[in-house]
C-alpha cells in the first residue's frame, strides 16, 4: 500500500480524549493534499494525566497540532507563547512548533464568524441569545460582542453565566450583556446560538429552548455538527427560520490553523470548496 508517507513527511496531529470521532484528520489530510504538502495529520489519543509526558514528543516530532477536549486549557502552562485570541478566550485549539517553541492560537472564533458570514447574517445592534456558558459559548460571546450584537447569555447554571458576563465586561468593556436561566426564556430573538450539547449524543431528543421561542426567532445557529440537523434545527426549519449548523465553524477553524502552520495568510479558501462539500455530504449521510 502506498500511503505517500516518506522520511521527509511533516507530522501534524490532533490531541484529545476521546478522539475516535474527530473529523479533523479527514479535513486536514484533504487540505494538505490539495496544497501538495508533504505532510500527514493523525489523531493522538492523550489522556489528561499523560499530557505532560507527551509534550517533548509533540515539540520534537511535530510541526503543529490541534488541541481538543480535555486539553484546551490544560495545554497553556506548557506553551512558550500565546496569541491574542487564545489569551482572550483562555483556551488554545492550535499549536505551531517554531524553532523548538510551542506557540498557542485559537481559531474557533474565526470558524464561528465564518458560519454567520457564509449565510450573510449581520448582527450589529441586533438581539442575540447565546445558550450555554462553557468553552464554545465563551468564544461565541467574545465574537458576537465584537460584531456589535446585543447579547443575552442563558445557562442552566446561572452563576456560570454571571462569571462569563463579568469576564466579558472586563475584557470587552461592554454593557450590552444580559443573563438568565435557560428555563426563563420566553421571547424570540433575531439570532439564537446553541453552544450547549443539547441535541447531540446522548441528548439527541433535547431542545435547549421551547418551540414557541424558536417560532418567534429568525436565525438559529447550532454549533453541533453531528447530527447534521439537530432537533432544534429541524423545528427551526419547519417554522421557516434560517438555520446554520456547526460544520462551517469546524471546517474554517481548520482552514485558519493551516494558515498558521504554513505561515500563509494567502491560502485561497476557494481551493477548499470541494473538500467542504465532500465532507458535508458524508456528515449529512452519516446522520441519517
Ligand atoms: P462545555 O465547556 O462543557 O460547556 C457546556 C455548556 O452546555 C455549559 O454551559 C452547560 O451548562 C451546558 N449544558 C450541558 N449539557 C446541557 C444540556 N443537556 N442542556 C442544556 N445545557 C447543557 O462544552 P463546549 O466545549 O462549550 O461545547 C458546547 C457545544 O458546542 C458542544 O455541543 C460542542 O459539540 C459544540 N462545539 C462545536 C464546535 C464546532 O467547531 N462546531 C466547537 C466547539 C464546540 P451548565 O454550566 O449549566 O452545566
Amino acid at each position: 500500500m502506498n500511503t505517500g508517507i516518506k522520511g521527509t513527511t511533516k507530522l501534524y496531529a490532533v490531541i484529545g480524549n476521546p478522539i475516535e470521532h474527530s473529523f479533523s484528520p479527514m479535513i486536514h489530510n484533504r487540505i494538505f493534499k490539495t496544497l501538495r504538502q508533504d505532510a500527514v495529520y493523525i489523531p493522538l489519543k492523550i489522556e489528561e494525566e499523560h499530557l505532560a509526558e507527551s509534550i517533548p514528543m509533540l515539540r520534537n516530532c511535530f510541526e503543529g497540532f490541534n488541541v481538543t477536549i480535555p486539553h484546551k486549557q490544560k495545554i497553556i502552562p506548557y506553551l512558550d507563547e500565546m496569541d491574542a485570541d487564545a489569551e482572550r478566550y483562555g483556551a488554545v485549539n492550535t499549536v505551531k512548533v517554531k524553532d523548538g517553541k510551542l506557540i498557542g492560537y485559537n481559531t474557533d472564533g474565526y470558524g464561528f464568524i465564518k458560519g454567520l458570514e457564509m449565510e450573510g447574517v449581520l448582527l450589529k445592534d441586533q438581539p442575540v441569545l447565546l445558550l450555554g456558558a462553557g468553552g464554545a459559548a465563551r468564544v461565541a460571546a467574545f465574537e458576537l460582542l465584537q460584531k456589535g450584537a446585543l447579547l443575552t447569555i442563558a445557562n442552566r447554571n446561572i452563576q456560570r453565566a454571571q462569571k462569563l458576563k463579568e469576564e466579558l465586561i472586563q475584557n470587552e468593556n461592554s454593557s450590552k450583556i444580559e443573563i438568565c436561566r435557560l428555563d426563563e426564556i420566553n421571547q424570540g430573538y433575531v439570532c439564537i446560538v446553541n453552544a450547549t450539547p443539547a441535541g447531540m449524543s446522548p441528548y439527541e431528543e433535547e431542545i435547549p429552548v421551547s418551540v414557541e421561542v424558536i417560532r418567534k426567532s429568525r436565525v438559529i445557529y447550532d454549533l453541533i455538527y453531528n447530527p447534521y440537523r439537530t432537533k432544534l434545527l429541524q423545528i427551526a426549519q419547519q417554522y421557516g427560520c434560517k438555520v446554520i449548523n456547526g460544520f462551517s465553524m469546524l471546517f474554517y477553524q481548520a482552514v485558519k490553523a493551516q494558515k498558521i502552520w504554513l505561515e500563509s495568510q494567502k491560502i485561497e479558501e476557494e481551493n477548499f470548496q470541494s473538500i467542504y462539500q465532500e465532507i458535508e455530504i458524508l456528515l449529512r449521510r452519516d446522520s441519517q
